[in-house]
């Protein structure tokens, strides 16, 4: 029988839920549980694929092409599973359902209500969720602060449901921050209690506390806490900051968090087995060399924009036991082929990331050059792929003003286009080619060498494709298409075999990448960036 772990936060936004329950399903994984997650936000949009990366982040895509919040990354890295579109759930997916029913006819007669039929809605989520991944542990976090309005039919929803399976099979986990007053020295209290008491008003009292703090909590300050917040003193479980998050778990581990979990849930404790994952850790914390890669891309200002990227690098870069430095470039800034060169003189290796829109293209197009032209260590993911055929089209094959249709209709060598497909769609809520593909890879290739397979599946978030038309043209002046889809017509990866390591993909490889299992393609950067770095 699956047990049911709602994760909600209080006080502060950004208080690391996801981190939290991702630690959590990787704790209760490590005692050879099953885990699956779900992620409720608030928001009116149906899903995240429409907002930008700098107000939301990255958008992750999983296999079955859900375009999802940036936590579900997160969970798929710590727990190491790969989820579903049943994995993400907007307020505005399940508006969207339900008026859709409206529309159809379904309540005819009824007046639609958020009670009972936005939170049947939402319950109903749960257990489709439920119904396909049969978990032991489900943890569903709920994004947001307890007291926002738009949160209040998960939280009504989740009421409901602990009091529908009773007690012993949901719980609670609260998140809350204790400031740190440096001028009295104090861990405070009182807005953990508020956040509660928030909570309480809805109905639902929290059986852990999980509180956010920079400095560790005396014993007295979490007996306050659980006395105020009604909760088991040892249910009062200390979350300090880590220098990785990849810590996260072992610090709760310490304190016993899941056999608090499991006791809550009436289920036997179990030993668990986290000496890999400690290995890994220490191999964070312990690093014996430090490479520099650079990120060259549009939305360098909000790091959480790339945050698979920048963790698939890390990951390949763990396993050398290397500390691996982001440098991050703004692609307009490598518009001017000097200063281009200058910003990327004292980086071990190169990637461009996926993007959209003009802004920044020209740049990225020289970083590119750079790379290609000097050996530097380079992976091209997406735009990045587009834009590494771009250029080699422009400047190996001779193919003047060649472009993708995306930034200029009218170019004489369109080598990057519209897939036909693409062409007659209209609005932009889930239409791109999204979710997993298979690809074929090319024997004796790069790519062959780092999958040691040929035969892949890879996760896609795109329109544009390398055009056809041109693929002949590029070969011949020495691009090797290295990975092309099962029926030979979409180009998945591209090489150049002369340099170290110059492979660019259409796919997204850093949606696949774990702590403990990096990348083929970004251990190929990686790999090839510290043999050059010690050469
Ligand atoms: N803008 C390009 C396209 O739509 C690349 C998308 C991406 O990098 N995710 O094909």
């Amino acid at each position: 029988m699956t047990k049911y772990i709602f994760i909600t936060g209080g006080v502060v936004s950004s208080l690391g839920k996801g981190i939290v329950g991702a630690s959590l399903g990787k704790l209760l994984r490590s005692k050879g549980f099953t885990v699956a997650i779900q992620k409720f936000d608030p928001y009116i949009n149906v899903d995240p694929g429409t907002m930008s990366p700098f107000q939301h982040g990255e958008v992750f895509v999983t296999d079955d092409g859900a375009e999802t919040d940036l936590d579900l990354g997160h969970y798929e890295r710590f727990i190491d599973a790969n989820f579903s579109q049943l994995s993400s759930v907007t307020s505005g997916s399940v508006y969207q359902t339900v008026i859709n029913k409206e529309r159809r006819g379904d309540y005819l007669g009824g007046t639609v209500q958020v009670i009972p039929h936005i939170t049947n809605e939402i319950k109903s989520r749960i257990a489709k969720a439920q119904k396909q991944f049969k978990p032991d542990f489900q943890i569903i976090e709920i994004g947001g602060t307890i007291g926002d309005i738009e949160g209040l039919p998960f939280i009504e929803s989740i009421r409901q449901f602990k009091a529908e399976v009773g007690i012993g099979n949901a719980i609670n986990i609260h998140c809350t921050l204790l400031p740190y007053l440096p001028t009295s020295g104090e861990l405070k209290t009182k807005p953990s209690q508020h956040s509660v008491n928030v909570l309480r008003s809805h109905g639902l009292n929290p059986e852990i506390l999980v509180c956010r703090t920079a400095k560790p909590i005396p014993k007295t300050e979490k007996e306050k806490l659980a006395l105020f917040c009604s909760v088991a003193k040892e249910a009062v479980i200390e979350c300090r900051d880590m220098k990785s998050i990849y810590e996260v778990p072992l610090a709760l581990e310490e304190q016993n968090f899941a056999n608090v979990v499991l006791k809550l849930l009436q289920t036997p404790e179990r030993a668990s087995n986290l000496d890999s994952w400690k290995d890994l850790v220490n191999r964070i914390t312990h690093p014996e060399k430090t490479i520099k890669i650079a990120i060259a891309g549009k939305y360098t200002k909000l790091s959480d924009a790339y945050i698979s990227v920048v963790e698939s690098i890390k990951h390949a870069g763990y396993e050398h036991s290397a500390k691996t430095e982001i440098k991050w470039i703004n692609s307009e800034d490598c518009v001017d082929v000097a200063q281009c060169k200058e910003l990327l003189k004292d980086v071990d290796g190169v990637v461009i990331p996926g993007g959209f829109g003009i802004r920044g293209v020209e740049g990225k197009l020289n970083v590119i050059r750079y790379a290609r032209e000097n050996n530097l260590p380079f992976l091209g993911i997406c735009l990045g792929m587009q834009c590494a055929v771009t250029e080699f089209a422009r400047n190996v094959a001779g193919l003047k003003g060649a472009n993708s249709t995306e930034f200029d209709e009218h170019s004489p060598h369109p080598v990057v286009d519209l897939m036909l497909d693409q062409k007659n769609v209209k609005g932009y809520g889930g239409t791109m080619r999204l979710g997993a593909y298979d690809c074929q890879v090319k024997k004796g290739s790069k790519a062959h060498e780092a999958y040691g397979s040929t035969k892949i599946s890879e996760r896609h978030r795109h329109r544009y494709e390398v055009n056809t038309e041109y693929i002949e043209q590029l070969k011949k002046a020495g691009l090797v298409f290295s990975g092309m889809s099962p029926d030979g017509m979409l180009s998945e990866i591209v090489e150049i075999p002369q340099l170290d390591w110059f492979v660019a993909c259409q796919f997204h490889p850093e949606f696949k990448s774990r702590p403990e299992k990096p990348h083929p393609l970004f251990r190929g950067l990686i790999t090839a960036a510290i043999k050059q770095k010690e050469s």
